[in-house]
């Protein structure tokens, strides 16, 4: 089985990100995307890139995403890119409303100002949204936009306009929580070439791993989970979002 892990976060400085690659590889995963969105992230994600291209042999070959979320709501600047790197994609961006309500209106403006910039640079976006439907669905509107809506727990409807704008759906671990009902409904939902996986580690690790710090060599339980509720091999499913990451990010070799 090879996996693609689409969303996984590093510490910054974590001396445990050459010993997580290692067990991610070991574990099957053979591509995955450090996911920015701080200062802080994406100098981790870059940084996990660089290890990573240095082990060939012992890490997954691994991509960046770089971009500010919502907690960046009210930065002047978007971030900068280091020279050298090439980011895969834009993110993570996007809208959420039930941490911090509060700066509605500077991250909508944050997340305009960045799906714009991601046109310029023809990357795909990774995007967070929460408990703000009707925003993301409007900021897509004036800004269209290709890529992937990470860590999804909305609704079938909310999924299918999405679905409609081009999207692919990302399902991270909360699908294997006991009281994610609705996220299974929504994973089931989803067309077998739309759909990714991602462990959004270091947080939210996927049953039988609860409660320990997520990395991405749990996506295989994600993996193995999801296919249960979809009805198809574990392999099967990996294969379908491996190939859905790849067309998503479109290369296949991009660091
Ligand atoms: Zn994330």
């Amino acid at each position: 089985m090879r996996l693609f892990d689409t969303h996984c976060h590093f510490e910054p400085d974590d001396a445990g990100v050459a010993a997580a690659l290692g067990r991610a590889r070991q574990a099957g995963v053979e591509k995955l995307m450090a996911v920015g969105g701080s200062p802080g992230l994406n100098d981790a994600a870059v940084a996990a890139v660089r290890q990573a291209a240095g082990n060939p042999d012992s890490a997954p070959l691994a991509v960046c995403a770089l971009g500010f979320d919502r907690d960046q709501a009210g930065c002047a600047d978007l971030p900068p890119v280091p020279s050298g790197v090439e980011p895969a994609a834009w993110g993570e961006i996007g809208l959420d409303y039930h941490y911090s309500p509060e700066t509605r209106a500077a991250q909508l403006a944050l997340f305009a100002a960045q799906l714009e910039e991601a046109r310029r640079r023809d990357l795909p976006v990774v995007i967070h949204t929460r408990d703000a439907d009707d925003d993301t669905l409007g900021v897509l509107r004036e800004v269209p936009s290709r890529g992937v809506i990470h860590c999804f727990t909305g609704t079938p409807p909310f999924a299918r306009r999405l679905l409609d704008m081009g999207f692919y759906i990302s399902i991270s671990g909360i699908v294997t929580f006991r009281a994610a009902d609705n996220v299974r409904e929504s994973a089931r939902f989803v067309p077998p070439d739309r759909i990714l996986i991602e462990t959004d580690s270091p947080h939210l690790a996927p049953v039988p791993m609860r409660g320990k710090p997520n990395e991405p060599a749990f996506i295989v339980h994600t993996c193995r989970f999801l296919a249960g509720i979809r009805g198809i091999s574990a392999d099967l499913f990996a294969e379908q979002t491996f190939a859905n990451a790849e067309a998503m990010l479109g290369t296949e070799t991009c660091r």
